[in-house]
């Protein structure tokens, strides 16, 4: 066995004898620009050059290349290579440390990159997605303290480029560098998109949950890198420098010459650096997925009943088919506008994530017994689940199997849409018989590039200061929470469609919960400005009465006008502070740097009730059976009346001075027929100044809106008084502040 190993080892040696020495590869970096002190990063692939001279191990091979880098660019010069492990990708820890380089196209020769990254002096960037390791004086400078990001600003592409780093390709071709791809996401180019990847980062042994944005490419075929465009271009352009080497060549290019050409190059076509054609990516990908269309019949102008009927149990995803066709089947009761938000937007801090579809989902036994089917409830499996087919032990899928905590014959409502893995949901009466020790899963879904839909509906009154309603459409196959607040907002808004005495300016959006409201806004900072306060609608369809959440500051008049009114017309109407009742949307309009005084109608429990906010929330059992119709038509003439007491809420200014001498004006109320006005009409004339809003004197003395106005009209009648609008003082909202106009 010896003397075979010696011959092998001797063939071996003489076949790794001839294509290129040490001096050839530093002769070849010299030819493609690379010198003393440049920092070059380089990826690899030593099969292309053939066999390196004197080489008989792979550990050679690899001295030979980095002795050759590091001759050429001296003591002063730093050399980096990709040591990608995807981990976030992979759903995987990263150990900055440990996890070894992963193979693929972009550096072929992973032994290479794993020689330099375990080098003692090399240094590891942190990124869990596309690490890289260098050796040099300038390694730490690009490498340590990154953001999270792997192409985007201050990436290290980003850096290479500022200090004018040398691009190296070794038997590759220059787009294997993946330089292209920090190009396209600073042009933004249509088939490349930010996605959010979460994970773990162990660094030195500690630990840290971060979150990585990486600037992926669409899935459809499209979408693929083209191999040959830019480097050919960049090549005819003298930009790109070859060197031959053994059986190979060498390529090498300054990364800002390679930033601008490949900017002018993808300012001509989008479409340069993949391998088009170019087409309209959202179209792309739904070909490539072919999601299930919705077909959803609405006769104009149908009743509560029929809207829900119609629509509850569509499979509502935040961005999904089901949704859409949601929002289009509305769009038919009323004028509406489609605000849309592609995949991967940035908005504030937020990014829009991909559209989510399902063909199909089921568990079954191993003899082949399906136990329950995404077919029969959308609800059976985790809104943005992964993909997942296999068998899985039953303690396995117990991780994954999520049940109603308070309702046993409920499926609940899960949604996963940032912490990716896969899921599914039943009853837990139906978990409580799973006695075998394995089962089948499978889960078809995909991800895929889309947009995000905001549908806005407005009203126009004499200003366009605006009040915004608001409520989300993005809870699948239930009602209260969240269809019955769309239902009576698209009600509210035919009605006042219908009137042309507004005052002000009604907009009611509907989104999906959360990221909608953030799409919206961020995408229309300048409506802010003209939100004089807003309502978000919910849960409305419940028996229970009707609980008023204030707003972030809690005293400005549409919490006073709102107040009022729900006083008015549900004596069992409650009110609560902000964020003591229930979370939904209006904590984007009320947070720091919008301050959008939103307040939130809803039909829950009181928080200290242990069924809050409701039993049946988040559960299959939220369904048109235990939705009332009363309930949804006293709650839109709630909204019509608290509409109206805001257009109502004038600023009465006195033409008197001192008290009004009521007998020569005949200035009186009954006791018997009226005893609020008669008790306070003093109280109330005393605050008529020109600087108290109906509503304001109305809570100061104690007395329904209702009865103010009419001592307010019975003054103005008599020639006492003038009415004039309430409009808030630039920058003032939020607090009760105001000027008139
Ligand atoms: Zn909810």
């Amino acid at each position: 066995m010896e003397r075979v190993t010696e011959l092998t080892d001797l063939v071996d040696r003489v076949d790794f004898g001839g294509d290129y020495s040490q001096s050839d590869l530093v002769d070849a970096l010299n030819k493609i620009g690379i010198g003393p002190g440049d920092v070059v990063y380089t990826v690899v692939n030593l099969p292309a050059l053939g066999n390196a001279k004197d080489c008989s191990t792979e550990d050679d091979t690899y001295r030979c290349l980095l002795g050759a880098l590091q001759e050429t660019v001296g003591e002063s010069g730093t050399i980096l290579v990709p040591t990608y492990t995807f981990s976030f990708c992979r759903r995987e820890i990263f150990d900055v440390q440990s996890t070894p380089s992963i193979n693929g196209p972009w550096s072929p020769s992973t032994g290479f990159l794993e020689y330099v990254r375990q080098q003692p002096d090399a240094i590891r960037s942190v990124d869990p997605i596309h690490s890289v390791a260098g050796i040099g004086p300038r390694a730490a400078e690009i490498l340590t303290n990154l953001p999270a990001t792997c192409f985007g600003e201050d990436s290290v592409p980003d850096r290479l480029r500022r200090i004018g780093a040398k691009i190296c390709t070794i038997g590759l071709g220059l787009h294997e560098s993946n330089f292209q791809h920090h190009v396209e996401e600073v042009l933004g180019v249509p088939f490349r998109f930010k996605k959010l990847f979460t994970g773990q980062i162990r660094n030195h042994g500690v630990t840290e949950k971060k979150g990585w944005i990486y600037n992926v490419g669409i899935l459809a075929k499209n979408g693929r890198l083209d191999e040959h465009r830019l480097e050919k271009g960049a090549r005819e352009a003298g930009l790109c420098l070859a060197a031959p080497v053994g059986r190979g060549e060498l390529l090498g290019i300054d990364s800002r010459k390679l930033f601008d050409f490949t900017s002018q190059a993808l300012t001509r076509d989008p479409w340069i650096t993949a391998e088009g054609p170019a087409g309209d990516p959202v179209e792309l990908e739904r070909l490539r997925v072919a999601a299930p269309r919705h077909e959803v019949d609405l006769p104009p102008n149908s009743s509560t009943l029929e809207l829900i009927q119609a629509i509850w149990k569509l499979p509502r995803d935040i961005v999904s088919e089901g949704y859409d066709a949601a929002l289009a089947a509305l769009g038919t009761q009323v004028p509406m506008k489609v605000h849309e938000y592609p995949t991967g937007t940035e908005c504030w801090s937020w990014i829009i994530p991909e559209k989510w579809t399902c063909h199909e989902a089921y568990l079954e036994s191993l003899d082949g017994r399906r136990l329950f089917s995404y077919a029969d409830n959308p609800l059976h499996v985790v809104s943005y689940s992964l993909p997942f087919e296999g068998e899985v032990s039953r303690a396995e899928l117990f991780e994954h199997l999520h049940v109603h905590h308070k309702i046993p014959d409920a499926v609940p409502f899960i949604f996963k849409y940032y912490e990716r893995d896969w899921g599914l949901c039943c009853s837990k009466d139906l978990r409580d018989t799973l006695n075998d020790e394995r089962y089948k899963v499978v889960i078809r879904s995909d991800f895929s590039f889309g947009t995000l839909k905001v549908g806005e509906i407005v009203a126009p009154g004499k200003t366009d200061e605006c009040i915004v309603l608001c409520a989300h459409l993005c809870h699948p196959a239930m009602v209260n929470d969240d269809l019955a607040g769309v239902v009576v907002g698209i009600k509210v808004m035919q009605s006042l469609l219908s009137r042309s005495d507004l005052h002000y300016t009604y907009r009611f959006i509907i989104l999906p919960e959360t990221i909608g409201s953030v799409a919206y806004l961020s995408q229309n900072e300048q409506l802010i400005q003209k939100m004089k306060g807003g309502l978000f609608l919910e849960m409305l369809g419940l028996d229970n009465p009707h609980a008023l959440q204030r707003s972030f500051a809690g005293n400005t008049e549409v919490d006073l006008c709102l107040s009022l009114a729900l006083k008015e017309r549900d004596p069992l109407g409650w009110t609560g502070a902000y964020r003591t009742i229930i979370g939904n949307d209006e904590r984007q309009f009320n947070g720091p740097g919008v301050r959008v005084p939103m307040l939130s109608l809803s039909r829950v429990l009181p928080p200290a009730d242990a069924d809050w906010p409701y039993r049946e929330y988040h559960s299959s059992h939220d369904a048109p059976e235990m939705t009332s119709l009363k309930s949804l038509d006293d709650s839109i003439q709630m909204v019509l009346h608290m509409v109206d007491t805001i257009e109502k809420n004038t600023v009465p200014v006195n033409r008197f001075k001192g008290e009004v001498f009521c007998s020569r004006f005949g200035m009186s109320f009954e006791e018997a027929s009226n005893p609020e006005a008669y008790r306070a009409l003093f109280y109330v004339m005393d605050l008529i100044d020109g600087t108290h809003s109906v509503a304001q004197i109305a809570s100061k003395c104690g007395i329904s809106f209702e009865t103010t106005l009419s001592i307010v009209s019975e003054l103005q009648a008599r020639g006492l008084v003038e009415q004039i609008f309430v409009d808030k003082k630039p920058g003032a909202r939020g607090t009760s502040s105001w000027t008139t106009s």
